[in-house]
């Protein structure tokens, strides 16, 4: 298939297009390169440098690359900013996405894999969270890829050969195995990259955010999905949809992990001390969050290759050695 990567430059979408192209499709990626990186996009493969509320610069992007579906990963991600910057949210990664959909209908490109996320479901009352338990964001992000879900399902509704799937990933994790990629935020603020930058000397230490949870040992409980295997489950559900399909699925291995456990296993894999304190709560940290990944299972055969907290930060490790300035262009 012919598909067009929106954040393709960034951490998961570049990924997904080394995916992509080992599975024999055609790429293009679409890129603001706010926070994207030049250098993650392959040898190759097109980059159109704009902004998802370009709509005629996508619609060229679509009909120039003879797109047959879009996979959308661009947006921000960052919690506590959308909590500050609410508007900022709502327009890049709702209106955002308003204004794909806008391009793709004028195209005719009738199918999207979405970026979701397991921020839609809120503080869920029990867990492993499913597919069908209510989704009640608790911030802007969250609400943000909510609403895009919302406007997918009327889209749809009203365009019956329009097929989508949003997936709600959970933390994602490690680096490509080959080592030609990685992770490289700026600002950096995800646990497994400052535990990597407190290995590297360039972070003093780690603050541990809160250990009077209740949870085994204190601490906050995710799920750490490996990036290569995020990657390999787009393109398994891009290549199952059919006409006309909705799919929702959680992206996770199923199984949580506490930052007590993520810590001993980073000293562990890089055989550095990693000085922890201990620091007050993150304001909207939910204590735990694991999914249940049956479904995709169920429906697809599609399982995690990774459930190793270890083997998914030696990736990390790999990449963070190799590359402390990240792509150097921060
Ligand atoms: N965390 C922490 N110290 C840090 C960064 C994160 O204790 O410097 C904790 C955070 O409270 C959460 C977990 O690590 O429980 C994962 O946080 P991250 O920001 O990586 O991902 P999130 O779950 O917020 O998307």
């Amino acid at each position: 298939m012919n598909v067009l990567v929106t954040g393709g430059a960034g951490y998961i979408g570049s990924h997904a297009v080394r995916r992509l192209l080992a599975g024999g499709h055609t790429v293009a990626v679409l890129d603001s390169l706010h926070r994207g990186h030049r250098a993650a996009v392959p040898d190759g493969v097109p980059l159109v440098e704009a902004d998802l509320r370009q709509t005629d610069v996508v619609e060229k992007a679509l009909n120039e690359n003879k797109v047959d579906c879009v996979m959308h990963f661009a947006a921000l991600a960052y919690v506590g900013e959308s909590v500050g910057d609410p508007l900022t949210y709502y327009d890049n990664n709702t209106a955002g996405t308003v204004s794909l959909l806008r391009a793709m209908d004028r195209a005719k490109v009738r199918r999207l894999v979405f970026s979701s996320t397991c921020a839609t479901y809120g503080e869920p009352a029990s867990m492993p969270i499913v597919e069908t338990m209510p989704q009640s964001p608790i911030n802007p992000y969250g609400w943000s890829k909510l609403f895009v879900e919302r406007v997918l399902i009327d889209y749809a509704a009203a365009n019956k050969d329009f097929a989508f799937a949003a997936l709600r990933y959970f933390n994602v994790a490690g680096s490509a195995s080959d080592g030609s990629i990685g992770e490289d935020h700026e600002p950096e603020t995800h646990i497994i990259p400052v535990l990597l930058n407190v290995a590297l000397g360039k972070v003093e230490k780690v603050t541990i955010f809160g250990d009077d949870y209740d949870t085994p040992d204190g601490t906050c409980i995710r799920d750490y999905i490996h990036v290569e295997d995020l990657a390999d489950a787009h393109a398994v559900v891009m290549e199952a949809l059919k006409d006309g399909e909705q799919r929702f699925y959680n992206l996770g291995i199923g199984q949580g992990r506490s930052v007590k456990e993520l810590i001993d296993a980073a000293r562990e894999v890089t055989g550095c001390k990693i000085p922890a304190d201990l620091g007050p709560r993150r304001a909207g940290d939910p204590p735990m969050l694991y999914a249940n990944a049956d479904k995709i299972n169920n429906e697809l055969g599609w399982s995690a290759s990774i459930t190793d907290i270890k083997q998914t930060i030696e990736t990390a490790w790999r990449w963070f050695e190799a590359n402390p300035d990240g792509y150097g262009d921060n």
